[in-house]
């Protein structure tokens, strides 16, 4: 059986070459931080004056989950 060029794998009909594991891991840890960033944004825009600091770790925590989530969603 012939093999992929690529990932060595067997080359059968509607062969897709797995994607690499710290592509992946790149992907997820930019769309975390991307997410994150996002809700730490929005949640400035609505409390410019720094009332709810105790919420900056938080929403960015929540938008990267957010994120991720949607992210893996997609792709899967
Ligand atoms: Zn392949």
């Amino acid at each position: 059986m012939a093999t992929c060029p690529r990932c060595l794998g067997h080359l059968t009909d509607g062969h897709r070459c797995p994607r690499r594991r710290s592509l992946v891991a790149a992907e997820i840890i930019a769309c975390a931080i991307g997410g994150g960033l996002l809700a730490w944004l929005t949640l400035i825009g609505f409390d410019p004056h720094g009332q709810v600091t105790d919420m900056d770790a938080i929403s960015f925590i929540a938008g990267a989950l957010v994120a991720v989530g949607i992210n893996r969603a997609l792709r899967s």
